[in-house]
């Protein structure tokens, strides 16, 4: 297949909208990673979905729409979640509820549940107004890669398996976003993202996280969510990820770089001078920038083909969850505390 790879504009949109009617799979920026976008209530279109990514089809689908009168067929909206809706979106919150039957088993994975968004990107929400159809869309890597956030990320993982790829720069947050169980009693984030745990609080005076975020799952463990059991943002090269105190992780980064035989550091802006020659990549100045540059940072360090990641990590709350929740899966949970 030949992949249209075009930059998104009026007239590539359109042509984007109407392949999705026919149900063609489309990849499109928003304001977390790309999209890989297909019909939501076409059961081939997401089909397609899942064999173009490799992704197992146990782990479910987020639906995307314009704004939150699309909901009414999809789902069933408590008053909490348009409480939420009216603060977060569009914007990088993704949240669960009661699905209803028009949406098919697969963009579920046979979950009673749904999961729904509306995304905050000028060019996705064009796209999903002009379509007319909830759009089911994963990130658009190929499973196990890290999420593409630059339409060259996307081209490399789905030139020829998708029939367009709509460009439209750098993705501004960076990491995916975050997911809300609405459907217990207590909203609990399963994944998190830019919309933090004490935001969701500030709405509605309540709100946990899951304790599987932050730590890989037990033998025989049940994933709240299905993703979560899944290797994920991983680099082909080990990583291991060092928090604590800054001479010692810095000391420690060096030590064992040195020891390697072909290795990298992704390092926090003010202390790249630190590690003198060695071959370092910047993780930025904050946990938005980490949020940003990280998953491109890891696909920089594949193509170096380097055998062993040391990276800078974070430690605090809010933002650095999000970013400590990928780096710790990019590390197989190898994070250590000095
Ligand atoms: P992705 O769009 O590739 O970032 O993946 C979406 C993630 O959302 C999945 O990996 C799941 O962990 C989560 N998710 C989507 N739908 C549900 C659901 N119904 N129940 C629990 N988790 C979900
Ligand atoms: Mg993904």
């Amino acid at each position: 297949m030949d992949t249209i790879f075009k930059p998104a504009n009026e007239h590539t949109i359109l042509q984007a909208a109407a392949l999705l009617r026919q149900g063609e799979l489309v990849a499109f920026p928003t304001e977390t990673v790309y999209g890989l976008g297909a019909d939501a209530l076409n059961e081939k279109a997401v089909a397609h979905i899942f064999a173009a990514k490799g992704r197992p089809g146990d782990n479910p689908l987020i639906v995307h729409v314009a704004d939150k009168s699309q909901l009414d067929d999809l789902c069933e909206v408590t008053p909490d979640a348009e409480k939420l809706m009216d603060a977060f979106w569009p914007g990088p919150l993704t949240i669960l509820l009661k699905k209803k039957p028009a949406v098919p088993d697969i963009t579920t994975a046979g979950l009673p549940s749904v999961a729904v968004r509306c995304p905050d990107h000028p060019v996705a929400l064009a796209l999903l107004r002009e379509s007319r159809v909830p759009v089911a869309a994963p990130s658009a890597n190929r499973s196990g890669r890290p999420s593409p956030t630059t339409a060259s990320h996307v081209y490399e993982d789905m030139n020829g398996r998708i029939a367009m790829i709509l460009q439209g720069g750098d993705c501004r947050v960076g990491v995916e976003s975050t997911v809300l169980d609405m459907t217990k009693d207590v909203p609990c984030i399963l994944r998190p993202g830019a919309v933090t745990k004490e935001m969701v609080i500030s709405v509605l005076g309540r709100c946990t996280v899951a304790d599987s975020v932050m730590r890989p799952l037990k033998e025989g463990e049940a994933a709240p969510s299905p993703g979560m059991k899944h290797r994920h943002y991983a680099p082909r090269a080990s990583m291991t990820v060092y928090i604590g105190n800054r001479e010692k992780v810095i000391a420690e980064i060096c030590r064992r770089y040195d020891e390697a035989e072909n290795a990298v550091i992704l390092a926090l802006d003010g202390d790249i001078p630190s590690f003198g020659e060695r071959h370092v990549l910047s993780i930025g100045t904050s946990p938005e920038e980490t949020a940003h540059l990280l998953f491109k940072r890891l696909r920089e360090t594949d193509e170096m083909g380097v055998s062993l990641v040391l990276a800078q990590g974070w430690e605090g709350e809010e933002m650095v969850l999000a970013v400590m929740n990928r780096m710790a899966r990019a590390a197989a949970f190898d994070v250590i505390k000095l």
